[in-house]
């Protein structure tokens, strides 16, 4: 079959088994192609939470489906690639945290979403890159243990001022950028605004001119284009697929990636094919074990709270 056809029978049984396609913005564009939503980590929560669908199909990776499981026991969760994994959310286990809690018992545990149902279930809040640094300010006057990503976390105890104890963990497409990176590209587009994701290495963060989640870069260029001067343009310092679609929507824009690196491959595992395979087969169904899902529900549904409360996009 060829893109179109695959993009038509996966639209067909999307209808008949009232499914809902959620996309992750770092997804291929052909995948883009199919989607009912498309966003980042909160923006994809938030819409799982609501969808009254009986079959949620998440282009994602594994903890992004999970976590739509323990929000919504009740329905069917598929991954079209069942080995779509996140790197990140594998440097942190409920055991280690289970040990670092004991070490600071009077701690908050603030555990970034790109974690496993475990960790979660071991957590007090969940937070994700767009509410990460107002959950920190909001629980600024406890000490605080934040998991996985050490990047972000030492981004939100460096604006906060809290007293974080941070996580050995990190985003290895986000983790690659480095200052010879912004050399080269500021060096090929003088005059461009370097927006960069908050996974990103201190250093890097320090000389971006914006630092945002993927929605928070995007919702920039979005209110910024068409105001800047012809030789202005934003350099994009996440994943590449995110420059791609926001060239795709702004055609007359200079907006090119910070560097060509930064892939996640395993976000790229999944295809047309496996979406329409996936809502065929009915496979990867996603399961989260009861007691867990009850504790990390506990924490997912305080972010959805305190997110809502605070206002966080
Ligand atoms: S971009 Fe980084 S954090 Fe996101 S899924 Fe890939 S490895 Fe994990």
């Amino acid at each position: 079959m060829d893109k179109n056809e695959l993009i038509e029978k996966i639209n067909e049984l999307k209808k008949k088994k009232n499914a809902v396609i959620l996309v992750h913005s770092y997804q291929r564009q052909e995948v883009h192609a199919v989607a009912d939503f498309i966003g980042d980590s909160l923006a994809l929560a938030r819409e799982a939470a609501k969808t009254d669908a009986d079959m949620i199909v998440f282009c994602g990776v594994d903890f992004m489906a999970e976590s739509a499981k323990i929000l919504l026991p009740e329905k069917k969760v598929l991954l079209p690639s069942e080995d779509a994994k996140c790197p990140m959310a594998m440097m942190a286990n409920a055991e280690s945290l289970r040990e670092m809690k004991k070490k600071y018992p009077e701690a908050v545990v603030i555990t970034y979403i790109n974690s496993s149902a475990e960790v979660k279930a071991e957590s007090d809040i969940v937070c994700t890159s767009a509410n990460a640094l107002e959950i920190v300010e909001f629980y600024k006057d406890k000490k605080i243990i934040f998991t996985p990503d050490k990047h972000l976390g030492n981004y939100c105890k460096e604006v906060t001022g809290a007293d974080i104890v941070l996580w050995d963990g990190y985003c290895y497409v986000h983790d690659e950028f480095s200052i010879g990176d912004i050399y080269i590209a500021k060096h090929e587009h003088p005059n461009c605004v370097l927006l960069v994701h908050p996974e990103s290495p201190k250093d890097v963060l320090d000389i971006a001119d914006f630092i945002g989640s993927t929605s928070q870069i995007m919702r920039f260029v979005d209110e910024n284009a068409g105001k800047l001067d012809e030789d202005e343009g934003f350099i994009i310092g996440t994943e590449v697929e995110i420059g791609k679609a926001l060239q795709k929507k702004y055609p007359e824009e200079r907006i090119y990636n910070l560097a060509e690196h930064a892939v996640c491959t395993q976000m790229k595992r999944t295809t047309l094919e496996k979406v329409y395979e996936s809502l065929m087969e009915e496979e990867t169904e996603i399961f989260v074990e009861e007691s867990i899902r009850i504790k990390a529900l506990k924490a997912l549904d305080a972010m959805l709270e305190l997110s809502e409360k605070l206002g966080s996009k």
